[in-house]
């Protein structure tokens, strides 16, 4: 490819609302535009990026025993009325009429899709199982698009679906792409790990996630210092034995906290530990307000309400509805003369507690030395906090750090949830009729673009993986004007695509400063700049990961450029 015919933009400043290295750089290097906000155009180089990326994918998938589709964006709202979700995903789902006034939504995911398909078409347990997938844009009307391609609005995902006669089946082929996706983020160059995660909204039980590292990264990770272990931090839970000290109970008291609002206030206040102080919150789970307690340095874990309840929606109270059930604000609830039918669920730390403080649901006091059981009353203790750094791990082998990760993939074992409720069967060597077994594979195909160039960069700009890189080989004449110059470019130019290698040739008349700058933007694995000795045979080779350069005769070029691109 000649530059001078190449569609590329640069731009020398940093775009201004472009908060992350990837966003900046794949804009600046002309990767991508912004149409509007979470929605971007791929330019010609981040498509060809993101082919690369497409075409890795396809190759484990297909490894795996995966066949490709390619099902509509536009989905019928019966799908969805048909699955439960027209009504449950909420406004993430861009939802649209046709000129006859009937519902469609742009898909948000293909579950619906596939399983009618599969349904319709699968009847006995011969034809199982089946794993289908494809690379198809999305729709998401996220609440924060943010970061670039990390989180649009419109994205490309690789989604997969299989279809199972047995949960045997299922294991086996979930660990068969569990291992696709290990290839895949292996190849693409990232550094990750796959996390225990949370079931969440599909409804379903084993599942992981796929997080490439990084400190801009949305989840955090909780990892054992000392194991294997690792769990999305929604996940992860708490094994630890609170032991009750055997401090003898107190007479419960009313004490004034003038102005004393947070938890580190009211514990400096009144000289007491945070451990001994706990929070008081109301949670809406689904259309119920409930009361959940926990230790005052520790945080609640909102998934951990939600899955005790097995609720769809778990969210906080509005200080209107905190006013309307306990007739306070926010920042002084506690338990004690709280409705007699609000019910109250609290961690497991709370109930080690003795003489505790706690808000008094009035502004300005609480109330010490209070006692689970004799002062106000629990209706279940579980595990409904966050876990900490320095908690010991769940798998009991070392301590808990954290890590910020980008969840580039997510594996899943969804069960029956799809086919039971669209009704997808097949008969079974009995000629009984059973629900199909199914797993969900995702990959943010735009997602895992952006995370590559958010691992490989520096001052000057991109600096891709071979694997994915837009080109191999960038060859730059310094001055196009000297004959010398631009007919040795041509010479290599040619020989390297004879070759078989991708190669961009800089053949614009433009300065040298200008033609470096565009090139460490661009971050292609080697570039060979042909300067003034090229009367002698002899080039400069740079290698963009490690950013040296050594200067080398035309015919060390083929051995050189094998050996950085193996
Ligand atoms: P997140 O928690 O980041 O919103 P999710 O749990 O909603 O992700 P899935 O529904 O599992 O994501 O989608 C599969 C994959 O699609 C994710 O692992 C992620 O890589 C990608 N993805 C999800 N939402 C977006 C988005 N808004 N922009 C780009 N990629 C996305
Ligand atoms: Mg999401």
């Amino acid at each position: 490819m000649r530059q001078s015919m190449m569609f590329s933009p640069t731009l020398r400043e940093v775009p201004a609302d472009a908060e992350v290295k990837s966003h900046q750089l794949l804009l600046r290097a002309g990767f991508m535009r912004q149409n509007a906000s979470g929605i971007y155009s791929f330019l010609p180089l981040g498509l060809k990026v993101l082919h690369n990326v497409e075409t890795i994918i396809r190759e484990e998938m297909e490894r795996a025993g995966a066949m490709e589709l390619l099902m509509p964006a536009l989905q019928p709202s019966e799908l969805w009325q048909e699955s439960g979700r027209w009504y449950s995903y909420g406004p993430e789902l861009m939802r649209m009429k046709d000129r006859h006034n009937r519902e469609f939504a742009l898909g948000a995911t293909h579950e619906e899709v596939i399983t009618t398909l599969v349904r319709d078409e699968v009847k006995s347990y011969k034809k199982l199982p089946l794993t289908l997938y494809q690379i198809q844009t999305k729709f998401r009307d996220e609440k924060r698009p943010r970061f670039g391609l990390l989180r649009g609005r419109e994205f490309l995902m690789k989604d997969a679906y299989s279809f199972h006669a047995s949960q045997e089946s299922l294991d086996e082929i979930y660990d068969r792409l569990f291992q696709a996706y290990s290839n895949i983020f292996t190849r693409c160059g990232l550094n990750f790990r796959a996390v225990i995660a949370d079931s969440g909204a599909m409804g379903g039980k084993d599942t992981h996630e796929f997080m490439v590292l990084s400190d801009i990264g949305e989840d955090t990770i909780a990892y054992s210092d000392t194991s294997s272990y690792a769990a999305n931090i929604e996940m992860a839970p708490v094994a630890v034995n609170y032991e009750k000290s055997d401090e003898a109970a107190k007479e419960i008291e009313k004490v004034s906290t003038p102005d004393q609002k947070s938890i580190e206030d009211v514990s400096r206040f009144l000289n007491l530990e945070a451990a001994k102080c706990f929070k008081s919150m109301v949670f809406k789970v689904d259309d119920k307000l409930v009361m959940v307690l926990v230790r005052g340095d520790h945080e609640v874990n909102d998934i951990k309400v939600k899955n005790l309840y097995g609720a769809a929606v778990v969210e906080l109270a509005s200080p209107e509805e905190v006013k309307e059930l306990m007739n306070c604000t926010v920042g002084s609830l506690g338990p004690i003369g709280a409705p007699k039918d609000l019910e109250i669920i609290a961690d497991y730390a709370v109930e080690a507690i003795v003489n505790g403080c706690c808000g008094a649901n009035e502004e300005g006091y609480h109330y010490i030395n209070v006692n689970a059981g004799r002062d106000y009353t629990v209706s279940q203790f579980a595990d409904l906090r966050f876990i900490q750094e320095g908690d010991p791990s769940p798998d009991g082998e070392g301590a808990i750090r954290f890590a910020q990760g980008i969840e580039v993939g997510h594996v899943f074992k969804l069960g029956t949830r799809y086919s039971e409720a669209m009704g997808a069967a097949y008969l079974d060597e009995n000629g009984k009729t059973q629900p199909m077994i199914m797993g969900c594979y995702g990959i943010g195909v735009s997602r895992t673009v952006a995370a590559i160039a958010e691992q490989y960069n520096d001052e000057g700009g991109l600096k891709w993986p071979a694997t994915v890189a837009p080109f191999a080989v960038h060859v730059i004449p310094v001055n196009v004007k000297t004959d010398v110059q631009r007919e040795k470019a041509e010479d290599i130019y040619a020989a390297l695509k004879k070759q078989g290698y991708d190669v961009l040739l800089d053949d614009r008349q433009e300065r040298a400063g200008v033609k470096f700058a565009d090139a460490d933007l661009f971050g292609i694995p080697v570039r060979i700049t042909v300067g003034k000795k090229a009367e002698e045979g002899i080039v400069e080779v740079k290698n963009r990961q490690t950013n040296e350069s050594q200067e080398m005769r035309v015919e060390e070029l083929s051995n050189y450029i094998a050996d950085i691109l193996k």
